[in-house]
């Protein structure tokens, strides 16, 4: 990997700005969900993503990121097509094109760098990182309670870390994003009584495996006001960093989504998977997961 290009001005930012917004925030021993965009900077990292990464370490942060990657999911088949699962007639899945790739392990380095972001792919990519086991939507982590963290993943508990993260008392990190990327907002419609969606992926006999999986997320903006109370914020150069403790995104949208369902929505009335996920997500019998 090359290293970032940002914008280059006069700015450079190095190891001891981001240990002082790592303390500013209290973040010291804590374990941390991030999702970034090193554009946000606007300047040059002069560390580097990895000395971005080692002055969390260095604080005894162990950080958490998602690892989402698109390349593993294979066409559905008709005993894992439930109704409401945000896929409308199901014609997209069922005319995608699959690539010729091994079925995911935990070892993999394949990551849907683009939406994930650089960051997260630098975490992936360290020899230490732990990634949970997912095909589709996992995490991955480093530090000392890593395996901890991802360690409960699997193709039916999607969102383990996240709950993980919550029993533990960790944050949730924004660097120069929103809340439209947070995916333990989907923990929380799932804490709220949905039903995640189901997407599917190559089990170790190339025989198709349902797995679980978030849906859109583009609404998440709109828990942007409901939030502002629990967050804490910093700026480096140019890019707000914006934290949140777990539990209270979690505690907070699991509320507003209970009293009013339609807050998720994106606004597009065709989108499908928020449609589906306002009446509940997938309707999925006894046996669906035997
Ligand atoms: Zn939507």
């Amino acid at each position: 990997m090359d290293s970032v290009k940002t914008q280059q001005n006069s700015i450079g930012l190095d190891v001891p700005d981001f240990i002082n917004a790592i303390t500013e925030l209290g973040l010291n021993g804590s374990e941390v969900c991030i999702h970034s965009s090193m554009k946000s900077f606007g300047a040059d990292i002069k560390c580097g993503i990895n000395g971005m990464i080692n002055a969390f370490l260095g604080q005894k942060c162990t950080i958490m990121v998602p690892a989402f990657s698109d390349i593993y999911e294979a066409r559905p088949v008709s005993k894992y097509m439930p109704a409401y699962n945000g896929t409308g007639d199901y014609s997209y899945f069922l005319e995608k094109t699959e690539t010729d790739i091994a079925p995911f392990d935990i070892t993999s380095k394949e990551i849907s760098a683009e939406d994930m972001g650089i960051f997260s792919q630098y975490v992936l990519h360290d020899e230490k990182s732990v990634r949970g086991n997912h095909p589709l939507n996992s995490f991955a982590a480093l530090g000392n309670s890593a395996q901890k963290l991802v360690g409960g993943q699997t193709h039916k508990n999607v969102y383990a870390p996240l709950k993980q993260l919550c029993d533990d008392d960790g944050y949730v990190l924004l660097i120069g994003v929103g809340l439209d990327v947070a995916t333990i907002i989907h923990f929380a419609e799932q804490s709220a009584g949905r039903t995640p969606f189901i997407r599917w992926a190559y089990g170790k006999e190339r025989n198709v495996i349902p797995v679980s999986t978030g849906g859109c997320s583009k609404g998440f903006g709109h828990f942007n006001d409901v939030l502002s109370g629990y967050a804490k914020r910093v700026t480096v150069a140019k890019s707000d960093w914006v934290c949140y403790k777990a539990t209270a995104i979690v505690n907070v949208c699991q509320k507003y989504i209970e009293n009013n369902p339609y807050i998720t929505h994106c606004g597009n009335k065709y989108c499908d998977r928020c449609n589906d996920a306002v009446h509940g997500g997938p309707v999925l019998n006894n046996s669906f997961w035997d």
